[in-house]
């Protein structure tokens, strides 16, 4: 059996020029990079080329502004909380109700043992950010806004630019996570108004356990990790030296495929998307199908669970996602289609297909022969399945 990865949204296969380039730096080349001899300074270098390819990625204009970390939760947590710590009087935070647990969960932490008051910006039925009502949270006490710059459980990509303007209008920072969106759609961080922007590796195609966070010149940052002068302060650990060059070369990989991304992989997505449509009936796609992902589509099969359906396709060699896999494991639908209020028989089916430039066309035949007939055994035992019932939803996209 051949097998189908379709949950890239989850985590990506290293990409193996980018283990290539990492694996010097376990065995000859295993110097710390602080070090005063050829060990270190060899080491030192490579960073230093490292930075530039994800400069590049990320079109920054000045050096210093992006900090290496551990992973995208860490750069989403230090962005917030140094927000906070660097203006003082400032204690609220404006964020969404669709964000990763990376912030949802911190936000929430903050209100309950800081007394930080934070404002979740509804979304509409295609997830949507709400703009009035985003415009109306912000106020002269917004120490930061926070908004995803793309949807990881639907792919809706949210209008970052105007909402960045927006918190400034009121003085306050402007953070995105934006570990969805690197590598997958263009940024140019020097013609734009973000101030933060954090990134996670093993979402394009470089390891786990190394992330970024974009700092733009003149915002000052608290540091989350207080030690060594690395990272100019900013983040105090021995650096990842490994994952550090395997990101550089992961973000000019990213930069050489983003027309694949944007054409090839959006048609894999689309021709999957049309081909269930058309062949499984009371399914809609969730999400904004204007403003998405390339590589994103996120069905929901009404009147069966997604918890069976990806056992039976896991029977079949093929990998995708229901909700987000943070939430999986709990019977609540994903906390992203319950604020677009997906009715619940419908959200409970959702399923992501999360693609990238290693699928192929293949892997969408796959996915078509097997999935109607999942659906139609997940119908035939479910006490909520007439057959011929009218969907309860308008669908976005058909
Ligand atoms: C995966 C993900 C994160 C967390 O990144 P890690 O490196 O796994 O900690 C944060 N935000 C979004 C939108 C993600 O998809």
């Amino acid at each position: 059996m051949r097998p189908v990865y379709l949950d890239n949204n989850a985590t990506t296969r290293v990409d193996p020029k980018v283990v290539s380039a990492m694996l010097p730096f376990f065995t000859e080349q295993f110097g710390n990079a602080s070090s005063m001899h050829a060990f270190g300074s060899e080491v030192g270098s490579a960073l230093k080329k490292a930075r530039g390819q994800l400069q590049a990625l990320l079109g920054t204009e000045f050096d210093h502004e992006i900090v290496y970390t551990g992973s995208g939760t860490e750069s989403d947590n230090t962005a917030l909380l140094s927000a906070l710590e660097t203006q003082p009087g400032r204690d609220e935070i404006v964020t969404s109700t669709v964000e990763h647990p990376a912030i949802l969960a911190l936000c929430q932490w903050l209100q309950k043992n800081r007394g930080i008051k934070v404002f979740y910006t509804p979304v509409d039925s295609r997830g949507r950010l709400d703009i009035d009502a985003y415009r109306k949270a912000l106020g002269p006490k917004t120490a930061i806004a926070s908004i995803m710059w793309a949807n990881n459980e639907t792919g809706t990509i949210f209008p970052v630019e105007q909402l960045a303007d927006l918190a400034h209008d009121h003085g306050a920072l402007f953070h995105t996570d934006a570990v969805q969106a690197v590598g997958k759609v263009p940024i140019d961080l020097k013609t734009s108004e973000i101030d933060m922007l954090s990134l996670s590796g093993h979402k394009l195609h470089a390891p786990k356990g190394i992330g970024a966070l974009y700092v733009r010149r003149g915002v000052r940052l608290r540091p989350l990790l207080r030690g060594g002068h690395q990272e100019r302060g900013r983040r105090a650990s021995t650096e990842n030296a490994p994952g550090i060059i395997g990101l550089g070369v992961a973000a000019e990989l990213a930069l050489e495929h983003m027309h694949d991304e944007q054409t090839r992989v959006a048609s894999l997505r689309d021709r999957l998307e049309k081909g269930l449509l058309q062949r499984i009936g009371n399914a809609f796609v969730t999400g904004d199908a204007e403003s998405r992902l390339p590589n994103t589509s996120n069905i929901a099969f009404e009147f069966i669970e997604g918890e069976g359906i990806l056992l039976l396709l896991n029977k079949e060699g093929i990998a995708c996602s229901s909700g987000s896999a943070c939430t999986s494991g709990s019977l609540e639908p994903s906390h992203v289609l319950r604020a677009m209020k997906v009715p619940y028989t419908a959200a409970h089916g959702a399923i992501r297909f999360s693609f990238s430039r290693d699928n192929t066309d293949e892997d969408v035949d796959q996915v078509l022969a097997v999935m109607p007939g999942v659906v139609e055994r997940l119908r035939s035992l479910s006490p909520f399945w007439k057959s011929g019932e009218k969907t309860s939803f308008e669908p976005t996209y058909a």
